[in-house]
């Protein structure tokens, strides 16, 4: 038996976020374009020399990026839309980032979610007559391996199909031409690696992982059988990942001499087919085994026992040994972590330990040596000592969850009658106005949290600035002339990482980043233990702020959803079961909230979306317990207490039924993008609670006019009733300017008063 170890791609960031800071010094003009390049040059050696030393026998390229992936791919294959072609249409490095990030006179391409993760791509846009080839960076890549380390990797790409899938701006009768056109530019890639001597080459499918009806498996049958036609000697292993492979049967006998299996998140499903259909023993299989997506040290007694059964079930004699998915998901090591406990560092792998996995895995199935099985027991002993832990067995939680009661998700009062009541409470006029909560981060907000950070001022220096600043905010809402207030989050870097620091359970670790797009990292969380309200968490901020006016100033909440779907979360319990604890120490805040006198209070879940799975059969039972624990947070409060949630970053036009079923007094939704398209969709479905369209964008700099507000107004008054409607823009503050925020939300009011002397 042959098995080699590898895996589907290593993270480009670097331990230290280096290649961030390259990218980001080359923007700022600190390097020049040569050196810029010399420096990604050394990355990728380093990288590759990296995995060389941990043992990894097949390396890989191609996983590197100079921003993004799909990015590299649209570029290389022409797809660069004409409002870029500035420098004619060879696609410079000045182009390749006018796409990614906009530039003086243009806007940045579309950018959304990578299947069900928190990375974000540069959608790929069709324009006819666009696609032609031009750089193949793939082979620069492949030949400086090749010279520098002396050995033959493996290239790899995303699949034609799945590149197909993501482009946007084809119609239905231009899909042939594009198909046609895009076959031979693959071809031509995969032969130019074959001809310099690759004899892998790796093509990421993970749509071939989504829901497929029958025309589109065969769709991808023609597209593989003309790609096989066209190359020539190449050997092309079809790897896909994030769930099981769809329609095993017809699929595997695609013409590719390997496939990959993601024995991780599609275990049971792939197991199954194999078992059913049997694996093509001519074909080699790659067996991914180790977790891609989370930072968990792997089970190396079950995962062995895995891998032995897939081998067994497969027939195979050749297979590679590797991880899920590519672990550009997963931070680099852990040895970069000081200050976590030891017990939870011991327990967490992230992509230099995976790869130590792949290998201790590998080395198990082939001897039975007294080493290998010591590393099995460590890695035993590891996770059962933190399952031990006292952060485990939290019996306060533990009861509470128990204690819980149908009636506790729900609302005790219809939202008619909530309507009514809140109407006669509340008194708000017509149209309320009111913003998402977060208002300038200003660089005397962020240089103070600095100093409060390192010890530089005193806790009561910053928090006397923090309600400073918030005063200052509250006036000038009152001067605009805003309905209802927010408080500023001044003292909140993050919306997570903030009731993550007042819980029990979640952990921060010092250089666990991940790449959320482009440049931008983010360090999420981990949530590890029971999740425990020990304080109050917002309650002085918050009633400090209300009591500096009389208009009602928002409660402004993390929603239990999105704090699970932004952090890595513990894999011993169902995802269920943390958001569910974390929705009960929401409850208690809201409680404390409502104590202290506050009766209007917002619950956010931009990520409500973001957890949702792939497969069509899988989406019910999210939706279902999500909308659940968000209301198991909310449901509490008086009918006279108006719960708000905000929304944004998705698409909302098929989400308008589990929106309206977290049965919130009022959400505000992000819509400058699609506005039309959902205002149609809010009308099908006859949404009547209370609703804030976002009147304008707040990612631009640029200050709306009254007009323009005006005209987005009464375009949304056809269709939303008055008393449901709210105007507010379309998401936080936080990255705009005084001016620019000061100047817009006044237009803002302007636009309603006029809404409401005319209707
Ligand atoms: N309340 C948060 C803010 O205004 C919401 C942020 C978000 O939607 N991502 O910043
Ligand atoms: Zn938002």
């Amino acid at each position: 038996m042959n098995l080699v170890k590898t895996v589907v791609g290593y993270p480009y960031i670097g331990d230290n976020r280096q290649w961030k800071r390259v990218v980001e010094s080359f923007w700022k003009d600190a390097i020049s374009e040569e050196e810029f390049r010399q420096q990604m040059h050394d990355l990728r050696i380093a990288y590759l020399k990296r995995q060389q030393a941990l043992g990894v026998d097949l390396l890989t390229v191609g996983d590197f990026t100079l921003y993004d992936r799909i990015l590299d791919l649209s570029v290389m294959f022409g797809l660069v839309p004409a409002r870029y072609h500035t420098q004619g249409n060879q696609p410079s490095l000045d182009t390749y980032y006018a796409m990614a990030r906009g530039a003086k006179d243009v806007v940045a391409c579309e950018m959304t979610k990578w299947f069900n993760t928190n990375y974000h791509y540069i959608v790929p846009e069709y324009e006819e007559d666009a696609l032609s080839f031009q750089h193949n960076y793939l082979l620069e890549y492949f030949e400086e391996a090749k010279n520098e380390l002396g050995v033959i990797t493996k290239p790899t790409l995303i699949g034609p199909y799945t590149f197909l899938t993501l482009t946007k701006g084809y119609s239905k009768q231009q899909r042939a031409a594009y198909i046609l056109a895009l076959i031979p530019l693959y071809a031509r890639v995969i032969n130019e690696l074959t001809a310099a001597g690759a004899t892998w080459i790796q093509l990421e499918e993970p749509a071939l992982t989504k829901t497929l009806a029958d025309d589109e498996v065969k769709l991808v049958e023609e597209i593989y059988q003309q790609l096989a036609a066209e190359t020539t000697g190449a050997q092309l292993l079809i790897e896909t990942y994030f769930e099981a492979l769809t329609a095993y049967d017809r699929l595997i006998k695609l013409p590719v001499a390997g496939i990959g299996l993601d024995f991780v998140h599609g275990k049971k499903e792939n197991m199954e087919a194999i078992r059913k259909f049997g694996f093509p023993t001519e074909k080699l299989i790659a067996i991914g085994c180790v977790n891609g997506r989370d930072i968990w040290s792997a089970n190396l007694a079950q995962v062995t026992s895995d891998v032995k059964t897939v081998l067994a079930l497969s027939g195979v004699e050749n297979a590679w040994i590797q991880s899920s998915c590519s672990l550009q998901h997963v931070p680099v090591t852990t040895a970069s972590e000081q200050k976590i406990a030891v017990v939870l560092k011991e327990a967490l792998s992230f992509a230099d330990e995976k790869i130590q996995e792949i290998i201790q895995i590998a080395d198990h199935l082939v001897t039975t040596d007294e080493g290998a099985k010591q590393t099995v027991s460590h890695s035993t002993n590891a996770i059962e000592a933190l399952a031990a832990d006292a952060s485990r067995q939290n019996q306060k939680v533990k009861q509470l969850i128990e204690a819980v009661t149908e009636q506790q998700f729900s609302r005790e009062t219809s939202y008619e009658n909530r309507q009514i009541a809140q109407q006669e409470a509340l008194q708000l006029p017509d149209f309320p106005t009111t913003t998402i909560g977060s208002f300038p981060q200003s660089a005397d907000v962020k240089k103070m949290r600095a100093q409060w950070r390192k010890k530089e001022i005193t806790d009561e220096q910053y928090a006397d600035f923090v309600k400073k600043e918030t005063a200052r905010w509250i006036h000038i809402q009152e001067e605009i002339g805003l309905d209802v207030f927010v408080h500023g989050e001044f003292e909140r870097t993050d919306m997570v990482e903030y009731f993550g620091e007042k819980l029990t359970g979640f952990a921060f670790t010092d250089k666990a980043w991940v790449v959320s797009y482009g440049s931008r990292c983010v360090k999420p969380p981990i949530i590890y233990g029971d999740v425990e309200w020990t304080e109050a968490m917002t309650v002085k901020e918050i009633v400090n702020a209300q009591s500096l006016t009389n208009k009602y100033v928002k409660g402004m909440l993390t929603g239990p959803v999105t704090i699970l779907n932004w952090s890595f979360v513990r894999d011993d319990i169902p995802r269920e079961l943390v958001a569910n604890q974390i929705a009960l120490a929401l409850r208690q805040e809201i409680a404390a909230l409502e104590e202290a006198g506050i009766v209007v209070i917002q619950v956010d879940e931009p990520a409500l979306r973001e957890g949702l799975p792939l497969r069509q059969e899988n989406k019910d039972d999210y939706l279902n317990w999500a909308v659940r624990a968000f209301k198991l947070a909310t449901s509490s409060v008086l009918p006279t207490t108006q719960i708000h949630t905000h929304m944004c970053y998705c698409e909302f036009n098929d989400f308008i039924g589990p929106i309206r079923a977290l049965d919130a007094d009022v959400i505000s939704l992000e819509t400058s993008r699609s506005h039309g398209e959902l205002i149609d969709s809010l009308q099908e479905n006859h949404y009547e609670l209370g609703i804030g369209l976002g009147v304008y964008d707040i990612h631009s700099p640029r200050i709306p006019k009254i007009e323009e507000i005006t005209a987005i107004l009464t375009d949304s008054l056809q269709v939303i009733d008055r008393k449901q409607f709210w105007v507010n823009p379309d998401c936080g503050l936080k990255t705009r300017q005084q001016y620019e925020t000061v100047e817009a939300l006044k237009n803002m009011v302007a636009a309603t008063q006029k809404l409401r002397q005319q209707v």
